[in-house]
């Protein structure tokens, strides 16, 4: 199974949701964490550590906690040399559990987009966003949804101050 690493970051920050307007965590229990990581090929992971990797991504992201705390789940990342006639290579690949995995795709988008990984800007709504546009300006975690609505609120709030 080919894996999109960063997506799987991404799908993981936005598990806890606002769904008409209640707080939703579709991690809950381990029976559903499971069903979620069996998706993703992270069956053999432990809920609770997965739920803990979760946690501490989303508050990183939010600047919360330094990102130092991430350093606990890669501590079994290992990187092994192959020899070769011409001497050593150690561009093979890493050996790396799912959860170093989701910092190891975290950490690679804080180099090749650096603040690009963010929660959206309307802060009723608990969804990240990966900003790919070029200026670096995407705000929300989806234009149809938080978009429209945060613009049609500024608009009104811009309107009702211009009536008084
Ligand atoms: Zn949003």
């Amino acid at each position: 199974m080919r894996i999109d690493w960063p997506g799987v970051l991404l799908d993981l920050l936005n598990t806890t949701p606002v769904v008409d307007g209640s707080a939703t965590d579709y991690l809950a229990t381990d029976a559903s964490t499971r069903k979620w990581l069996a998706l993703r090929d992270g069956a053999d992971e432990r809920p609770d550590t997965v739920r803990q990797l979760r946690d501490d991504l989303q508050q990183v992201v939010r600047g919360q906690l330094p990102a130092e705390v991430l350093n606990r789940y890669l501590t079994a990342v290992r990187q092994v040399p192959k020899v070769h006639a011409d001497g050593l290579d150690w561009d093979i690949g890493v050996s790396a559990d799912w959860c170093a995995r989701v910092v190891l795709a975290w950490g690679e988008l804080q180099n090749t987009r650096p603040g690009r990984l963010r929660s959206c800007a309307n802060d009723e709504c608990q969804l990240f966003l990966i900003d790919r546009s070029r200026g670096g300006t995407g705000r929300w975690c989806s234009m149809s949804e938080c978009g429209n609505r945060m613009k049609a609120r500024r608009h009104y709030s811009r309107t009702t101050r211009a009536d008084t």
